[in-house]
């Protein structure tokens, strides 16, 4: 890590690197498809590609779908307010999910299985992301905390994004569908 232009950078940074707000994203080797679903560890790049084309969190499929919205799950634990705003809606950074995943989560997962509310959702908004913060030093910029940071916080600049925040703003809950 450096810093490039006041803000943090990586030393061979390519464009790819940074989405269209400009936020820095942690480089992770993409290997779909290998290994076994972590429940809660997601994958930086597919986390944020479900969010942006509301896939599947577990397949990557295209998730339900009905004229009430996108289906999402939200255990007790996965309602996740890092960002402190007076805004109503639901921060998340779990993607939402297909039917079959949706059951197949709800009986693998430990934090799911106790206590889960499924929601249709017919409008997100992207309001930030969660990563690490990094603060100027010498030789190197230095990590120092994990956060969640709103886009139009300023330190934001220096942030290594790993999910992308979104708020649900316009939800009803539903029984999870047979
Ligand atoms: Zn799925």
């Amino acid at each position: 890590m450096v810093v490039r232009r006041g803000r943090l950078a990586f030393a061979d940074e390519r464009p790819y690197d940074r989405d269209s707000n400009g936020v820095l994203w942690t480089r992770t080797p993409s290997q779909p498809g290998k290994g076994r679903p972590e429940y809660g560890k997601i994958h930086p790049h597919r986390q944020r590609n479900a969010m942006e084309q509301l896939l599947c969190q577990v397949c990557g499929r295209p998730a339900d779908r009905n004229q009430d919205g996108t289906l999402w799950l939200l255990g007790e634990d996965l309602q996740d307010p890092v960002i402190p705003t007076g805004q109503t809606g639901i921060l998340t950074a779990h993607p939402p999910l297909c039917l079959p995943c949706a059951h197949t989560s709800v009986g693998a997962c430990p934090h799911l299985r106790k206590q889960y509310v499924a929601l249709r959702v017919r409008h997100t908004e992207h309001a930030g992301v969660r990563g690490a913060l990094y603060r100027p030093a010498v030789p190197r910029p230095v990590a120092i905390d994990a956060v969640g940071i709103a886009f139009d916080d300023q330190l934001i600049h220096w942030v290594r994004a790993g999910q992308l925040l979104v708020r649900l703003t316009d939800y009803q809950p539903v029984e999870l569908p047979e």
